[in-house]
């Protein structure tokens, strides 16, 4: 299934989306809920609870689709140099403050986090900020796993059954504050900084392992790459960040960035003011986002 997360005569709504992605039923849910997009909805399957009675269905052009987690439960994780290719590119960017202290591939995956207020929908703005403080913003596509089932010490042998689905996060990075600071934390947490969407998909429509990531700006493609290659696997991501904390329902990890990001040509790609950025995943759809 897809669900999406949507306004509509100012109301927040979660619902279903038709086959044909034409559509879109409502979930029968509280404001309170609906103004949390999926969350709930994954909370009560991880629960084992029936989700909530459908509504009429209404047409996705005439609603406004927002994230489908809105405000996630807490920090984004990601994962840093995931791809080899893009290892490679971002060691030799010079920004890469990571970089000195080992080689171009890291032996355990890098984790770090953004903060859920970062997050925008499809469509929306990614606001530069003042020149002073940053003018190297740059794109990351991403496939994000979606949790379902909580859980701490999970294996790998058994991480997929903890996944509920997926969707499509756009890692925007300054990419001066990531190696200024020697944390990514910030850099990767500005306003606006975290595009997702269109939707969720479900695990058992998609099989992440194995699906295709491109990111084009203003039509340019730019990156294009099988989420075969990463480094570190997603049974190894769940493996890792469950071995100390906790994982919950709804919980986000953007799995990493394939080779073709602005820092990796000579001179960089920044994005611009004016600028369009789309991210494609096959099997879940795609993500564009105007720079502003
Ligand atoms: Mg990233």
């Amino acid at each position: 299934m897809k669900i999406v997360a949507f306004r509509q005569n100012g109301q927040s709504c979660a619902g279903l989306v038709s086959a044909d992605l034409q559509q879109v039923q409502p979930f029968d849910l509280p404001q309170a809920q609906a103004e949390l997009g999926a969350l709930p909805l994954i909370e009560m399957y991880a629960r084992g609870e029936p989700l909530p009675a459908l509504q009429a269905a209404v047409s996705l052009s005439d609603v406004q689709i927002t994230a489908p987690l809105p405000r996630p439960r807490r920090n984004i994780f990601c994962v840093g140099k995931n791809y080899f290719a893009h290892a490679k590119e971002f060691a030799g960017s010079g920004f890469d403050s990571s970089a000195k202290s080992g080689g171009d591939i890291p032996a355990d995956p890098i984790i770090f986090t953004k903060v859920p207020e970062s997050v925008v929908g499809p469509g929306a703005a990614i606001t530069m900020p003042a020149a002073r403080v940053s003018s190297a913003i740059d794109y990351e596509a991403e496939l994000a796993v979606i949790i379902g089932r909580g859980g701490k010490g999970i294996a790998a042998a058994d991480a997929m059954a903890h996944v509920w689905g997926y969707t499509i996060v756009n890692d925007i990075t300054a990419r001066d504050w990531q190696s200024r600071h020697q944390q990514w934390h910030m850099g990767k947490s500005f306003d606006t900084f975290c595009p997702m969407g269109p939707w969720l998909v479900s695990a058992d429509e998609l099989d992440g392992t194995k699906t295709n990531v491109r990111c084009y700006v203003n039509g340019e493609e730019r990156q294009n790459a099988s989420t075969a290659d990463l480094i570190f696997d997603i049974p190894k991501l769940i493996e890792t960040l469950s071995a100390g904390i906790t994982l919950y329902p709804g919980d986000v990890i953007a799995t990493g960035t394939p080779v073709g990001v602005g820092i990796g040509f000579k001179p960089p790609r920044y994005l611009r003011a004016g600028d369009v950025v789309r991210v494609e995943i096959d099997g879940i759809g795609s993500l564009e986002n105007p720079v502003r």
